[in-house]
């Protein structure tokens, strides 16, 4: 199932329309975007998939998505990938390095990323990104993909010169200006995958395919982040997690590559779909 949130309502999508959810239960679900991440409510949703009248899916206009979860909080991996963590020159972790980024910076998929005037060092991340579909805290690796709700993409955008200022690197806030954290264009539930632990995602940068990966070379898998994540965080529905980003981040790239006004960046989750987002500022 294919769920989205269009012009601010929830919605189900199928064969390119859309079933509005509130008015398809007639009022019994909330035309709140929180309810497509409540796993508890998905079998109630097929239902109103299966029994829609042709006339109730209607057109619509992708430009019209916006962001599929309005999260509690977001939770980046630093090294995921073998490949990003050998291009930043840092050892591969026995543990996960996490880091916040604040739920007031997720936008939808076709939103734009807005650069600061006086950054000139922000830069991509194309990730795959897991949202949380029920409560749960010490959840056990064998049981963590039932707390998920779905799988969406996702960019970790960076501003690289707030993130290694001097004299201590800090992740939260260089992540989590105002329009960082893109997802979408839906939340894609995990019967949709052949294997959600083996996903693919692909960045670009206007015409230049800059990143590529699958969720199947990650360090540490999505059960184990959950796992480890949940000793110590309660799990909300649509709380994200930002899976980690492969090798080609434009802080990586000969010459750098850093996003600046008139960029589009493209996104590609398969199974998911394309975000794209235009870059202003800067
Ligand atoms: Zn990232």
């Amino acid at each position: 199932m294919k769920l989205a949130n269009l012009a601010g309502r929830p919605v189900i999508v199928h064969g390119g329309r859309a079933l509005d959810i509130a008015t398809a239960s007639k009022g019994a679900i909330d035309a709140r975007v929180e309810v497509l991440s409540v796993l508890s409510l998905h079998a109630e949703l097929r239902n109103l998939a299966d029994r829609a009248a042709d006339a109730d899916w209607r057109e619509f206009d992708p430009r019209e998505l916006g962001r599929v979860s309005r999260p509690y909080k977001a939770i980046g991996v630093a090294l995921n990938y073998r490949g990003h963590a050998e291009e930043s020159n840092l050892p591969i972790p026995d543990e996960p390095s996490v880091f916040a980024k604040f739920a007031s910076s997720v936008i939808g998929p076709f939103d734009s990323i807005v650069v600061p005037a006086d950054c000139d060092k922000v830069d991509y991340e194309a990730e795959v990104v897991v949202v949380m579909g029920a409560t749960g805290k010490d959840i056990p690796e064998s049981d963590a993909w039932s707390y998920v709700a779905g799988v969406t993409a996702g960019q970790d955008i960076s501003d690289r010169r707030e993130q290694w200022r001097k004299p201590i690197n800090q992740f939260t806030l260089p992540k989590s200006y105002d329009t960082f954290s893109p997802i979408g264009p839906y939340l894609v539930t995990l019967d949709e995958f052949a294997d959600p632990d083996d996903i693919e995602v692909a960045g670009h940068v206007d015409d230049l395919e800059v990143q590529r990966g699958r969720t199947s070379e990650l360090i540490f898998s999505v059960p184990e982040l959950i796992a480890w994540l949940s000793r110590r965080v309660t799990f909300e529905p649509g709380d994200l997690i930002f899976t980690g980003t492969p090798a080609g981040c434009g802080v990586r790239r000969t010459p750098r590559l850093y996003l600046n006004d008139g960029m589009v960046v493209r996104t590609e989750v398969a199974g998911v779909g394309e975000m794209i987002n235009s870059v202003v500022g800067g």
